[in-house]
Formats: structure tokens, sequence, C-alpha cells
């Protein structure tokens, strides 16, 4: 059967149908030939056929005397007839037609499935990936603080009280990490907003504290640390135990995330509007696709994870939910292999230096 391109339309069986009806020419039957040829290409079956023919009837009788309907009536079904003839040479093509959708339809099905088993095949494997990473961090400082301690018994025995003090304070300090991991993981764990009481403080004392924090471990990598100090009030509705800890994460990122010998530049200021501080390293920075995954839970870049074995990948997504507590925002910038700047906004508030608690 030839094929014609472009075939007519099934809206315009109505017409045909019609004229059909009107003339009894051949044209019009050649034309309810080709037509089959676009229900086909439609994917339209046997019964849409019947079904559009038997509205366009009702169409093209509308109005006409009794007998001029039961002339009509027939014709049509000559003009369905050579539809359904000329249909059913093509039928097998609409078949195969609806072999092939469904085909399709069934690899777009199994496209998804394999797609939604990797999906729970990656975050199975991530989530074995984080308990690692958790248990890791935990232990580390637990088997930190119980060396120094079994050190230290065994020196009291033999009365060498002289180097227990060291030991102690070694065995302290791996314990108070141990206490703020834990206090990270039931925070990231609770997967909200923090619910924070505000006081109206100064932003200023809060990141010179600090930066008092990292001071030793940037002397220790030989960073530059540079205060630029701020005379004016910083003042803020805010809770200072958080931003605290706010700004001691970004610091203490800023100064594990840089080479030796590099700096890190702590800015503070404002405007009528806002107050900000901003934390800028010359570090290992990071790419387009690291920076926007960073205020995710356990996420680590490649090149942290590499430089700082240390580390849950929490303390930027609580810094986020912090500075989101208090209506402010953190921008940051990066640049791979140059460094990065995080800038807390937070909005200003209204008042003299007098009224504000400081800590
Ligand atoms: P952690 O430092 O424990 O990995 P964070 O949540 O503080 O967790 O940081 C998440 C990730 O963001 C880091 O692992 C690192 O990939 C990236 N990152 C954070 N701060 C910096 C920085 N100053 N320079 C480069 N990358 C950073």
């Amino acid at each position: 059967m030839p094929y014609y391109e472009g075939a007519p339309s099934p809206d315009t069986y109505p017409s045909m149908l019609s004229q059909y009806v009107r003339e009894h020419n051949e044209n019009a039957l050649y034309h309810a030939s080709i037509l089959s040829q676009s229900f086909v290409e439609r994917g339209l079956g046997p019964d849409d056929i019947v079904a559009i023919h038997f509205e366009a009837l009702e169409q093209v009788m509308k109005g006409a005397s009794n007998r001029d309907q039961a002339r009509a009536i027939a014709d049509a079904h000559q003009f369905l007839l050579e539809v359904m003839i000329a249909y059913g040479v093509r039928f097998k093509e609409y078949l195969e037609l609806k072999m092939r959708e469904s085909i399709h339809e069934a690899e777009l099905r199994a496209n998804a499935d394999r797609q939604l088993a990797l999906e729970a095949q990656q975050a199975e494997q991530q989530k074995s990936e984080i308990m690692a990473m958790i248990s890791h961090e935990l232990r580390t400082p637990l088997t930190a603080a119980k060396g120094n301690i079994d050190v230290a018994i065994t020196l009291i025995r033999r009365g060498q009280m002289e180097r227990v003090g060291p030991l102690l304070g070694n065995a302290q300090q791996a314990l108070e990490r141990l206490s703020r991991l834990t206090t990270d993981l039931v925070e990231a764990s609770r997967g909200e907003r923090p619910m924070l009481s505000l006081t109206t403080l100064n932003l200023t004392p809060i990141v010179e504290q600090a930066c008092r924090w990292v001071h030793a471990a940037a002397a220790s990598k030989n960073i530059n640390l540079v205060v630029e100090s701020h005379t004016e009030a910083l003042p803020v509705r805010a809770n200072a135990d958080a931003l605290l800890s706010t700004l001691g994460n970004l610091l203490s990122n800023a100064v594990r995330y840089t080479p030796n010998g590099g700096g890190v530049t702590v800015r503070s200021g404002h405007d009528d509007q806002q107050v900000w501080v901003e934390v800028r390293d010359t570090g290992i920075g990071m790419s387009e696709e690291e920076r926007e995954r960073i205020f995710e839970r356990f996420y680590r870049s490649p090149q942290a994870r590499t430089m700082d074995g240390r580390g849950l990948g929490l303390g930027l997504a609580l810094a986020h939910d912090m500075v989101l507590a208090h209506e402010g925002q953190i921008v940051v910038e990066s640049e791979l292999g140059k460094g990065s700047s995080f800038r807390i906004v937070l909005p200003r508030e209204a008042t003299t230096a007098t009224e504000m608690v400081l800590i």
C-alpha cells in the first residue's frame, strides 16, 4: 500500500464523511482510504475509529430529514467500510507500532528501576562510610584519653608525679574533643533548626574569643593569623555560645584546610542594616561542585579528606543551621587551589553599646 506524505488529520473525518454523503464521489472514498494511514500513525485503534465515525455521523445528520438521515447512515457505513478495509491492511503496522511503544515503555521502566537500585546501593554505601567515619572519629580521642590515663596511672604507682599533670591535660583535651563530637552528632541528628535564646550582644568579643581558640593551631602550622580588630561595637541579637561555636568552626576549618605557611584573615564590619564577620584563608579552596555541597551533613571533599583525616563533615551543616536561627546567612566564595572566604551576615540590632551583654 502506498505511503502518503502528510496524511490528513483524523479531525478532517467529519468533513470528509459529510463530503462523501453529499457527493458520493470516488475522491471522497480515496480520502477515506488515506485517512486510515493517519489513524495508524497516531496509534488509534478500531474502537477509536468507530467512536470518531459515530460522532462525525451525528454532526452530518444534524438538521436532516428522516429520509435523508436514513440515506446518510447507509452512505456513512459505506465510508466507514472503506476506512476499515484500508485500516485492516495497515493493522499490522498498527500492532507493530503499539509493540514498539510497549517495548520502549518497558525499557524506560527497567531503566528507572535500575536507577532506583543504584541510588539505594549508593545510599547504603554512604551510610556505611558515615558509620566508619563516626566510629573512627570517636575512637581517636577515646584511645588518646585512655592511653594518657594509663600512663598517668603507671606513673602515679611509681610515685613519679611530675609527668602526670601534662598527661591528664592531654586526656582532658581528648575528652573535650569527644564531647564536642558527640554534641555535634546529637545536634545533627535532630535535623531541624535549633531554638536559641537570643540576647543583644556585641559580636567583637566573640570574634576575638574564637580567634584565641585557633591561635595555637595556626601557630603550629606557621599560619599567619591576622585579626583586623574592630573598635566599633557590632550589635546583634544572638546566642553567644552558638556564634562562638560557629565562628570557631569557620576558623578551625580555615586553619585545617590551609597548608603550612599560609594565611588566615578575620575581618568584621557593619552597615545600617547588617553586621558581618569574614574568615578568609589562602588554603586548598573548593571547586564549584564542592562549594554547593559543603553544608550537607557528612559531606567532605576528597581533597579535605586527604589534607586532614579528622572530621565528620558536620561543622558547616551545624554552622548553617545556627546562622539561619539568627535570621542571618553564610556567604561563601572560593577558588580551587587559591583559598576560601566564609562571611556570616546577621541583622544589625538597633541599640547602644552600653545595653549590650559582653562575654
Ligand atoms: P569537616 O571540616 O569536619 O570535614 P565541615 O562541615 O566543617 O566538616 O566542612 C565540610 C567540608 O567543607 C570540608 O570537609 C571541606 O571539604 C569543605 N571546607 C570547609 N571549610 C573549608 C575551607 N576553609 N577551605 C576549603 N574547604 C573547606
